[in-house]
């Protein structure tokens, strides 16, 4: 027994070592990414599944490194959130993803655009100058634009959040919960926050329709976003059968693998032949 136990030690130092190791390179490695063009903005349609055509995108963040090849976010943007570079990045992001905007809006596509956050861009005193600035200079329409922050993020400091998002929401911007269900808020404490869209979580969406405590959540959240006048985007929606049951309780906006995974800018064409959308 002795013997195993030292063997096990051994092995989760040596896993504790890797993942150290993994951390230290990614952090190295984050720093000249930005200048090395090695980011890449992946958008993911939020479709009507009413008519089939697209309302929207998520923007999201991927990573190809030359070496390591794609290093998907949750790696990278809880590291960057550590040590700051978030802010650098996150301002690369929000750039982007106006000037994509704009673009679209040119070809007569006035979708909206939902940007996650991390805390520190949101916390940042820089974050409401720097975002009007870029919406000055894309001419992008403020009112596209969807600001996606966590439960979490709002909790802390409620005051000084509320403060913020009352500065962000003057620009024109809508404010949209992420992965909502899953942080502490209730609703009840969500309507002190001046917000506009609800994110269902994947994590309720993915069962649908084996687990009828999931179909009972996502339907619950539904009802009470609409007391509440706020609109409803389901995330992670992968069947039909969850269209289906979203639709039949009146959500109508999806996200997920079943319209299509996130796309770069490129592929954008086949999707709106696939989908029908002209
Ligand atoms: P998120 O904001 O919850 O984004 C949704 C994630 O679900 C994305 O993972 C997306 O690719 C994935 N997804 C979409 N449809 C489906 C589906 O049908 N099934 C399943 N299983 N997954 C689906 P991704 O792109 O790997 O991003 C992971 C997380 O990284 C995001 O979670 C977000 O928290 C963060 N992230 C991504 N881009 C950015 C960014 O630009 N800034 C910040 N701050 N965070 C970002
Ligand atoms: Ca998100
Ligand atoms: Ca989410
Ligand atoms: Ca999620």
């Amino acid at each position: 027994a002795k013997a195993k136990g030292r063997n096990t030690y051994h092995f989760y130092s040596q896993e504790l070592d890797a993942a150290a190791n993994e951390r230290l390179f990614i952090e190295s490695e984050l720093r000249l990414a930005i200048k090395a063009r090695q980011f890449v903005i992946y958008y993911q349609p939020q479709v009507d599944s009413r008519t089939q055509h697209v309302v929207g995108y998520e923007v999201l963040i991927r990573w190809f490194h030359p070496t390591e090849g794609m290093i998907p976010p949750n790696k990278f943007i809880p590291i960057a959130e550590a040590t700051g570079l978030i802010v650098e990045l996150g301002t690369w992001v929000l750039q982007e993803a106006c000037e994509f905007a704009a673009r679209l809006a040119v070809q007569g596509r006035e979708n909206n655009i939902s940007i996650n956050l991390s805390a520190r861009q949101f916390k940042d005193a820089k974050l409401v100058p720097l975002l009007a600035s870029i919406i000055k200079k894309t001419r992008v329409p403020a009112k596209c634009l969807h600001l996606e922050l966590t439960e979490s993020m709002l909790m802390g400091n409620v005051e000084a959040a509320i403060a913020q998002l009352h500065q962000l929401k003057a620009l024109g911007v809508s404010i949209s919960i992420d992965d909502f269900g899953t942080g502490y808020s209730s609703l009840s404490y969500l309507k002190r926050f001046p917000v506009d869209i609800l994110k269902v979580d994947h994590s309720f969406v993915k069962d649908i329709p084996d687990d009828p405590n999931d179909m009972e959540i996502t339907a619950a959240i539904i009802a009470m976003a609409q007391k509440l006048k706020l609109n409803v985007v389901a995330e992670g929606v992968e069947t039909i059968e969850q269209v289906e049951f979203l639709q039949n309780n009146n959500c109508f906006i999806v996200q997920g693998y079943y319209y299509s995974e996130p796309i770069a800018e490129s592929e954008l064409s086949s999707l709106f032949e696939k989908l029908n959308d002209r």
